[in-house]
């Protein structure tokens, strides 16, 4: 009921700019051409939730729309630029993510499955906040908390046990890339707990 009463004042508000309205102005102003392909991958993104790559919201376009990978690029650009998308670099990739009514705010990422969070702490701003940067005015605060999830907790302590057992010679891969993180985790131990 609270939902449905926020949501009719919302659409009530009058002289609110639509997503829509923002992108058309963007373009106008760049003389860019109006094309469906733009509008359409914006609602795509409009209804996504969470953190995905170009290749995911390619995979989202309806099936009858044919947008090439280049277009998506393209766009994904353009509606950063116009800060209707957030976009994240994660472990070499990039990841968008619905910027409109949606403020910016703080993540976690796994560094085994590469997951991410949204995180909201109004500590981080305020400690941002408080820091000194001379000759330099602060706009905004973006913060990512590396660590590792619990369900790559468990696959490490699998592969601790494993470890143990097996010559370092004998190590796939992706053992020898959490045998790092567990480094990491030990060293992060003493100043964070
Ligand atoms: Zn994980
Ligand atoms: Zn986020």
């Amino acid at each position: 009921m609270q939902d449905c009463m926020k949501r009719a004042k919302k659409e009530s508000t009058l002289n609110e700019d639509t997503p829509r309205d923002i992108l058309i102005r963007f373009m106008e102003e760049q003389n860019m051409r109006k094309t469906p392909e733009r509008y359409a991958i914006l609602d795509v993104i409009a209804q996504m939730k969470g953190h995905h790559s170009a290749d995911e919201i390619l995979s989202m376009m309806p099936e009858s729309f044919h947008v090439s990978r280049g277009t998506i690029y393209s766009t994904l650009a353009l509606l950063v630029e116009c800060g209707l998308i957030y976009n994240h670099q994660i472990a070499g990739a990039t990841l968008y993510e619905y910027a409109y009514g949606h403020p910016l705010h703080q993540h976690y990422i796994c560094t085994g499955c590469n997951k991410i969070w949204d995180l909201q702490d109004s500590t981080i701003e305020l400690a941002a906040s408080k820091v000194k940067t001379p000759r330099f005015k602060k706009m905004r605060c973006s913060t990512y908390i590396y660590g590792i999830c619990n369900v790559c907790q468990a696959k490490l302590a699998r592969l601790k046990k494993k470890m143990a057992k097996e010559q370092e010679k004998n190590m796939t891969r992706e053992e020898k890339r959490f045998a790092k993180i567990d480094e990491e985790l030990a060293k992060a131990a003493d100043w964070f707990k």
